[in-house]
């Protein structure tokens, strides 16, 4: 069943339980205080009656004339419908007010039997003709017998009100609840309508496999606002990271086919008749392809393990260690090019000290191969409050403003032939990256073109 049955049925159901709760509350309420208010006057009534009515000034043998003439006179605005009538042991009636006309108030045993037995009582009696009457009987103690006083009120009023109050919750809770149960519809399909476009854009991107398609939600931002918005952002990260992936894929195919058809082409070569000094250079060439694939192929491999998550090991990596490690190999590689280890504290950080080693080895390479014989290479390694700040500068070439946000791009190179020509294919700062990364660090990079670089790796310490 859709949710917005099941929605409106509930609210519905709930609603009318609280209505019919509510109604019979008021219901019971009000007959009670009707209820009483008819007692009431019928207590009133009586004690009036009893106090115009003083034995000593009745005659014996009893005149009911006099009586007659002594009961209260009944006010019909104060209270309408009040009848009194007298009644001796025998059951006759003997006096009774004149409203009552030729009629007689019903009898009923019980209640006559209690009150001649001294007590006073009060009861609903029914009057035929589907109405009753609530009489109030009270013994009334003459000189030499006893007469009992039945004082009564109508309850055809307090009936014809009940009922009217009965049709009028009844009608008023069915009024309700169908409108409930329409706006309920209307209001919940609304409220529900992005979740419809949500399910219908993600069935339409399944159906087509373009990540193109959006929800465009322009209504407020509440619950359902926000998760048509963040499924907006998903699926518009998901398109940028497979058209990455995409071009990625491209660019990295692209890098293996140019050795690839170096080396084809070399092979060709040497199914020829080749001088030892061609068939030497070709088979030199097709080392050095074969060589710059591996190294391809081996950083994708890492980036590949980088990115999904795999670190290799945890354990305390000694970062002046490495540092003065790499500052030696530095100097084997590059004997032309002055290495200068600035700042060394001994700091240590968590993680994988291999992947640390690779880290520091590619940031070192790179300020080799992109400074010319004779400049400065300086490694440090300092504290900044949490964070070991590892830091590797040049007197090279330098960056332009417009290349730097993207170098860090896997593949990306600011000058492929250099980079080729130096070993190089766009993948190590991609590969440092993501090493900081996965060490809950990041890097940044300074740089002016012709005055050289400073790329600073920060780890968490
Ligand atoms: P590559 O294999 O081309 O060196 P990287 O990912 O290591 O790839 O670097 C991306 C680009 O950033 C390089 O092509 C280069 O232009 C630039 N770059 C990296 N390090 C330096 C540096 N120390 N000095 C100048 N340019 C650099």
């Amino acid at each position: 069943m859709p949710i917005r049955w099941r929605l409106t049925i509930w609210s519905s159901l709930i609603l009318c339980a609280v209505l019919v709760l509510s109604s019979v509350i008021i219901y019971v309420i009000l007959q009670r205080y009707l209820g009483d208010e008819v007692d009431n006057n019928l207590r009133v009534n009586s004690a009036r009656v009893h106090g115009t009515l003083n034995p000593q000034e009745i005659p014996e043998p009893l005149d009911y004339s006099v009586i007659h003439s002594k009961l209260p006179p009944i006010n019909e605005f104060a209270s309408p419908g009040i009848y009194i009538q007298l009644i001796d042991k025998d059951g006759n009636v003997v006096v009774k007010s004149d409203n009552l006309g030729s009629q007689e108030l019903p009898v009923d045993p019980l209640l006559i039997e209690r009150g001649f037995a001294g007590n006073v009582n009060i009861a609903t009696v029914a009057a035929g003709n589907n109405t009753s009457v609530r009489i109030m009987v009270s013994p009334l103690y003459m000189s030499n017998q006893t007469l009992l006083l039945e004082v009564a009120q109508s309850l055809k009023y307090v009936d014809a009100t009940m009922g009217r109050v009965r049709w009028a919750l009844l009608a008023s809770t069915l009024v309700a609840l169908l409108l409930t149960g329409i706006l309920g519809v209307v209001l919940v399909r609304r409220a529900l309508s992005p979740v419809k476009r949500i399910t219908q854009t993600a069935q339409s991107i399944e159906a087509s496999s373009s990540l193109s398609r959006r929800v465009d939600y322009r209504g407020p931002m509440d619950e359902i606002g926000q998760l048509a918005a963040t499924f907006d952002h998903m699926i518009e990260h998901l398109d940028k990271v497979f058209q990455s992936q995409k071009h990625f894929i491209g660019n990295a195919s692209h890098e293996l086919r140019g050795p690839l058809t170096i080396i084809r082409g070399n092979l060709d070569l040497l199914d020829r008749n080749l001088s030892k000094q061609e068939r030497l250079d070709s088979l030199r060439e097709v080392k050095g392809e074969t060589v710059r694939m591996a190294k391809i192929v081996s950083d994708l491999l890492l980036l590949a393990q980088i990115e999904s998550g795999q670190l290799d090991q945890q354990e305390a990596v000694p970062l002046r260690e490495i540092l003065l490690e790499e500052s030696v190999r530095a100097r084997k590689l590059a004997p032309n090019h002055q290495i200068i280890v600035g700042r060394q504290e001994d700091l240590s950080v968590s993680g994988s000290p291999h992947r640390i080693r690779q880290l520091l080895t590619n940031l070192v390479e790179n300020a080799i191969r992109y400074t010319p014989e004779g400049g400065t290479i300086t490694l440090s390694l300092s504290r900044e409050g949490d964070w070991a700040r590892l830091e590797v500068s040049d007197t090279g070439i330098g960056i332009a403003p417009g290349h730097l946000p993207h170098i860090f791009d896997r593949l990306y190179t600011v000058d492929k032939a250099r980079s080729r020509a130096s070993g190089g294919s766009g993948l190590g700062l991609a590969i440092v990256k993501g090493i900081a990364e996965e060490h809950g660090g990041k890097v940044t990079v300074i740089s002016e073109p012709g005055k050289g670089s400073t790329f600073t790796v920060w780890l968490k310490l």
